[in-house]
């Protein structure tokens, strides 16, 4: 795939974003990681040493963290130098125990009493237990390609082949939504076929051989799918950078093991109260509260832009006051937003439109025009990534 690429017909703008200072600013880290001018996130752990001595998988899981919260220091020391240019990898030796090794295992324990997302099933998904996202430890996709509809900078350009977004679709969801444009994906956990640590890691590379700027990691939803992706970056030995393209119901110890291993977040902040998330979703969480804490984290810990999907008559409960989020509680000269306009009734709202009446139409251009200009009162840059 080069830059002739016939796709560049439709999406132009994957070459024209790079030219925006803003968003070279902003995407800074993960541009150096797609053009393959840094080591992605990923590598830099298996760079960086634990104490060999530790046996990883006879400790106690207190322990696990707080050598994590340790080496975790090492790592931004690390990852501070290797982007202002004062250290390479180069100079770095790969370890035969490193932070990604103690992130594994960290990892296994969150699935043995399930803690991976909020809803914190405690299930052992590892005996085949199942909690509210009815999987067990076998992760399943639904299908994986190069995607060229997900946001300009995501496409490559700017000095990389312009491949688009490597994305994989795992099956199930522990949110869903009750207008899922992916509902037969985030639905049905059955869907795709069963992928363990070295197929995904084989998938990962393949996408990214082939010219993909980024792997997307998405569904459905990729959190109660943490251990085989943390695994399979053992395995996975080319530089690409990691997007984690979520709706951030992670919980806070799997932020704490995103934090050091992802490049770009791409969450979605959907609701901006509680009552809306409860009447369109599965509900049953503190889905403002959880949502905010993980985009406050998310943003401190790499580059990043969020998606708020603009919802017919739902500007004054969701849209401006996630925006205000957005604003108040994250640096908004490093984030960039994509305020979505593409809403159309799906699923169970699509079935049942005498429960969801405001629903029952696509937004207007009015209603986009106020999304918009609410934005840019905020201070918020949303312009250039869609
Ligand atoms: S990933 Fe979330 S929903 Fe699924 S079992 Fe674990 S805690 Fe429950």
């Amino acid at each position: 795939m080069d830059g002739r690429c016939p796709t560049l017909f439709w999406r132009p703008d994957a070459l024209t974003v790079w030219g925006d200072e803003e968003v070279r600013r902003r995407l800074s880290w993960y541009h150096a990681v797609m053009t393959d001018e840094k080591p992605a996130k990923f590598i830099i752990c298996k760079h960086t040493p634990i104490d060999p001595d530790i046996e990883l998988k006879e400790a106690e899981e207190k322990e696990l963290w707080s050598i994590h919260e340790k080496t975790s220091e090492e790592f931004r020391k690390i990852h501070e130098k290797i982007a202002n240019g004062t250290l390479k990898l180069g100079e770095l030796e790969k370890q035969e125990k490193s932070f990604l090794d103690l992130k594994i295992e960290l990892v296994h324990r969150l699935v043995q009493s399930c803690r991976l997302c909020e809803r914190r099933c405690g299930v052992n998904r590892l005996k085949g237990e199942k909690g509210f996202c009815r999987l067990d430890s076998v992760s399943r996709v639904s299908t994986w390609f190069h995607h060229f509809g997900e946001e300009a900078p995501l496409l490559g350009g700017g000095g990389h082949p312009v491949g688009g977004s490597g994305t994989i679709f795992f099956t199930s969801c522990n949110l869903r939504c009750k207008f899922c444009q992916n509902y037969d994906i985030s639905f049905n956990p059955e869907n795709g076929v069963e992928v363990d640590a070295k197929r995904l890691a084989l998938i990962a590379k393949e996408l990214r051989r082939e010219g993909a700027a980024n792997i997307n990691y998405v569904g459905g939803e990729p959190t109660p799918n943490l251990h085989t992706i943390i695994e399979s970056l053992k395995h996975l030995n080319v530089n690409v950078p990691l997007l984690w393209n979520s709706n951030m119901l992670c919980s806070e110890e799997t932020m704490k093991i995103l934090c050091e291993v992802i490049d770009i977040w791409l969450p979605d902040f959907k609701f901006g109260n509680n009552n809306c998330a409860d009447r369109l979703t599965a509900g049953g969480i503190d889905y403002v509260k959880i949502v905010t804490r993980n985009h406050i984290i998310a943003h401190k810990n790499g580059d990043m832009i969020v998606r708020h999907l603009v919802m017919p008559n739902h500007l004054d409960c969701c849209t401006k006051p996630v925006l205000e989020i957005l604003a108040k509680k994250l640096d908004k000269d490093r984030i960039l937003v994509n305020i979505m306009g593409q809403w159309r009734p799906e699923y169970y709202v699509a079935r049942h439109p005498e429960k969801y009446p405001e629903l029952m139409r696509r937004v207007s251009s009015k209603e986009m025009r106020e999304a918009f200009d609410y934005a840019d009162q905020l201070g918020l840059v949303y312009k250039p990534v869609s």
